[in-house]
This record gives C-alpha cells, sequence and structure tokens, in this order.
C-alpha cells in the first residue's frame, strides 16, 4: 500500500544479537508488504551473513559530500550510510527495515521526527557471551566489559525513546528459532502498520517503479533523447535480439539510479560522477528484483570500461557523451582489471546489454508503450526471491 504513513523500522542490539541474520530471514517475508529492507553502505567488505554495499573510503566521502546519503555515522572505526533512496520510499509510502546504530538513535529520530520505531532485538546475556565467545575476537575481560555497556545503553535508550517521543517500540528476542523470531518480526511490523498481508500489495516496486518513470522518464538522457526513450530502446533491442526476460529488464531499469537522484540531485545525475549503476542495483535488489537483473544493471558501466580496455573500435564509436562520462567512471580497465572482468559467468549478456546501452540513443525513435515491461516485471517479481 503506498501513499499510507510510512515508517522506518530501526533495528538495535548489541553485538551478537543477530540483526543480520534476523534480516536476511524476514527480506522473504516482505515480497506482499509495503516494507523493504535496505541496504547500508560500509567502508569495509562484507562478512558472512551480511547485505551491504562496500564503498572505499573516498567514494563514501563523495557520497556523503554529493548529499546522496539519508544518514550516515561511524562505528569501530568504519564508515556506514543509507542512501538517499531511504526518502523516496518513505515519500512513496513505502516503510523501510534497517540494521541502524545504537550510538545514532537520537539523530535518526531528529531526522525522521515520528517515523522512528526501534526494534530492540535482544538476546539473554549468558547466549550473547556464548555467541561471543564462539566467534573468538575478544578475551573473556573484553566481553563482560561489553556486557556491562550493554546494560548502561539500555537505560540511556529509555531515556532517548522518551525524548524523541518515540512513542511505541519492538522487542524482539532472537535466541530462539530464526524462522520463528523473524515471523514474529514481521507480524509486529505489520501490527505497527495497522493492515494485515495483502498479496495485492505486491503492486508496490512496480508503483514505485512506475512512478519514478512518470516522475523523472521526460528528463534529458543527454543525447537528444529521454531518459524514458532511452530505457525503452534498450529493452527493446533486448528483445529483439531474443535475450532472456532478466536481461530485457536489465536493459529498460539500468539507468534507474539516475532517475533516484534526479529529483534531489540533478547535478550530480548525468555526468557519472556519481556510481548510478550500483545506486540503481542496489534500489532494485531492495524491491525484490532477483541478481539475474540486478547484477548487468550494477556491471554495465565496468562493462564500457572493459569494452574500452579491449576493443579500440568500440571506444572510438562511443559518443561525446559517453566518452566524457568514461573519466568520471574510472577510464578504461587495465589488463589486470579486463582480465578479472572477463572471468564472469554472465560476460556475454553483459557486454550485449552494453552495446544496447551504446545503440538505444536514436533520437527518431517512434516511443510506443511500456505497459509490455512492466509485465515482465511483474512476472519476474512473482518468482520466489533468491536469498542473498
Ligand atoms: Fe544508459
Amino acid at each position: 500500500m503506498a501513499g499510507g504513513k510510512a515508517y522506518v523500522f530501526y533495528l538495535m542490539g548489541p553485538s551478537g544479537s543477530g540483526k543480520d541474520s534476523l534480516l536476511s530471514a524476514v527480506r522473504p517475508k516482505l515480497k506482499d508488504v509495503p516494507v523493504v529492507c535496505i541496504h547500508r553502505y560500509i567502508t569495509r567488505k562484507a562478512r558472512d551473513g551480511e547485505d551491504h554495499v562496500p564503498l572505499s573510503v573516498d567514494e563514501f566521502h563523495f557520497r556523503q559530500r554529493s548529499g546522496l546519503f539519508a544518514m550516515s555515522w561511524q562505528a569501530n572505526g568504519y564508515q556506514y550510510a543509507v542512501g538517499i533512496e531511504l526518502q523516496q520510499m518513505l515519500d512513496r509510502g513505502v516503510s523501510v527495515v534497517m540494521n541502524g546504530s545504537r550510538a545514532f538513535f537520537r539523530e535518526a529520530c531528529a531526522l525522521f521526527p515520528g517515523q522512528i520505531v526501534p526494534v530492540l532485538v535482544t538476546v539473554p546475556e549468558a547466549t550473547l557471551v556464548r555467541r561471543l565467545l564462539a566467534r573468538s575476537r575478544e578475551t573473556g575481560t573484553e566481553i563482560d566489559a561489553r556486557m556491562a555497556r550493554n546494560r548502561e545503553w539500555l537505560q540511556v535508550f529509555d531515556r532517548q525513546r522518551l525524548e524523541q517521543a518515540c512513542e511505541t517500540m519492538i522487542e524482539i528476542d532472537n535466541s530462539g528459532d530464526i524462522e520463528t523470531v523473524a515471523e514474529t518480526l514481521f507480524q509486529s511490523m505489520l501490527e505497527h502498520l495497522g493492515q494485515p498481508g495483502d498479496s495485492a500489495m505486491a503492486e508496490n516496486p512496480l508503483k514505485i517503479i512506475r512512478s519514478l518513470y512518470e516522475s523523472w522518464g521526460h528528463k534529458n538522457y543527454g543525447e537528444r533523447i529521454s531518459q524514458l526513450s532511452h530505457a525503452l530502446q534498450a529493452a527493446e533491442l533486448a528483445r529483439g535480439s531474443g535475450l532472456s526476460e532478466e536481461m530485457i529488464l536489465a536493459a529498460y531499469l539500468h539507468d534507474i539510479g539516475h532517475l533516484l537522484v534526479l529529483d534531489r540531485h540533478p547535478e550530480y545525475a548525468s555526468d557519472g560522477r556519481f556510481s548510478h549503476e550500483k545506486t540503481g542495483a542496489a534500489f532494485l535488489q531492495e524491491l525484490g528484483f532477483n541478481r539475474s537483473v540486478t547484477e548487468p544493471v550494477a556491471a554495465h558501466v565496468d562493462a564500457k570500461r572493459y569494452l574500452c580496455c579491449i576493443d579500440q573500435g568500440y571506444f572510438d564509436s562511443l559518443s561525446d557523451a559517453s566518452r566524457h562520462s568514461l573519466e568520471f567512471q574510472g577510464g578504461r580497465m587495465s589488463q589486470e582489471e579486463a582480465e578479472q572482468f572477463a572471468c564472469r559467468s554472465d560476460l556475454e549478456a553483459v557486454l550485449q546489454l552494453r552495446r544496447f546501452d551504446e545503440q538505444a540513443k536514436d533520437t527518431e525513435f517512434h516511443q510506443g508503450e511500456s505497459e509490455w515491461v512492466y509485465r515482465l516485471m511483474n512476472r519476474h517479481l512473482e518468482k520466489p526471491r533468491e536469498m542473498s
């Protein structure tokens, strides 16, 4: 149900309370409800069970300076953030569930007044100690100190919650069977939203995408064609070549990252200075698209860098605008990067998508209806979601 009041279900809990595992377990349940699990951007690689977008420190700072984050914080020597897509989801009546930081809770409440719903993930202290010992990253003394900090934090949290007028909260004991716990969290979120799960909610991702194209599809792509014309041309080229439905969707959606920032930061939307492909792929993944769609989207800029490295003819054929954006996208790949890229199992399809991207710039293109693409999306989103 896009359009109702939307919330940020903000998971907090001590290290070892299993927030990432809980999020992974709850995610498949969100298919038919107006709640999405949002990715974080973190300046480190993902560990087991984590599902975030890793960024270098430079990439992180660039995005931060450019206003591409809805919230950002530091913890354990790393930088964390959630992208501005969070605001767009809320604006469209879609709630978000995220792995939050306890230290940032007060600021999060101030940034989204009345929309943060704290979700306390707890486990009995003995279980927590056992998990931390099994992880063997800390000594017994360090673990004791951590337990003391956890107890102190609970008191701080109660005070902050009252200060920020966060009237409701959800408390989840994450010491039992993960499926059961995930179901409890899911039901608690639905209860908060005041609605039962309803299969009509499955329309949500489509509504979000449709609304983005309706709002911003008319904008200039940069080569005397609109964003929508470019997307549709790419999709039709993919369809005409007999590519899979996933690749047709990837072709249509490959530049959705541009649309995501158009309404907030138009100055960055067209010259490749931010990673629109990664932003777009993360957004699509949150909406429920499988990797067969999101990975080609994420790779379409690297595919250009790759082709420019191995094929001078391709480089020469690039439009001025595309050559200009290449500079911001990291330039041609080095031989080493290209060798690594060539190992992709979907290399052929990704390169084909890239060539369609270059071709989909016909200023005489007769723009027909795009309903057929939405029908493909609907079919794709109805398939079981892959676990990440
Ligand atoms: Fe494109």
